[in-house]
């Protein structure tokens, strides 16, 4: 991947790769205003990763990046609470899988399931703070349920159990 690639000019490759794209937005979700391009250096101060860039609504501070080499956006435009509603979703969410990536798209498949959408459209990204909370206590209940398959019985306390921490 070469370094002239900006939103402006993406990479084709990249571009063809990202399934279930969204469209480029063009007015914020909670103010009407016109959204634009930023370069992290105007969001964060500085550049995150290897692909700096999002769309920015600056009347309000809501914004969402792209996905890397492209202009598709990763989701909606979020103000801080819909980004900390996401961050907090996906951490639990996140450690179902991680590091195992084949067990990824079984996670995400069967939290699809659970919040009664088609996989396609199972993106953090995509969510609402609502559906960010059902996902996050989602992922939450399954990772009790898998430390419960943990439990080992106490030594010398017959029937009293002891559940492994993470
Ligand atoms: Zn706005």
């Amino acid at each position: 991947m070469t370094s002239d690639k900006t939103p402006w000019n993406p990479s084709r490759t990249a571009t063809a790769r990202v399934k279930n794209a969204l469209p480029a937005p063009t007015t914020c979700p909670y103010c009407s205003s016109d959204v634009r391009i930023a370069h992290h250096d105007e969001i964060y101060g500085r550049a995150y990763g290897q692909w700096p860039w999002a769309y920015l609504c600056e009347a309000c501070d809501a914004y969402v990046g792209m996905h890397p080499f492209t202009n598709i956006p990763l989701g909606s435009l979020a103000n801080a609470d819909l980004r900390l509603a996401r961050k907090e979703a996906k951490l639990p969410f996140e450690k179902l899988w991680r590091p195992y990536t084949q067990y990824r798209s079984k996670e995400y498949a069967s939290l699809a399931k659970h919040l009664g959408i088609p996989v396609e459209h199972c993106h953090f990204g995509w969510f609402d703070v609502e559906t960010c909370r059902k996902a996050e206590e989602w992922a939450l209940a399954q990772l009790d349920l898998r430390q419960g398959e943990k439990v080992v019985p106490r030594r010398g306390k017959p029937g009293s159990q002891r559940k492994l921490r993470w």
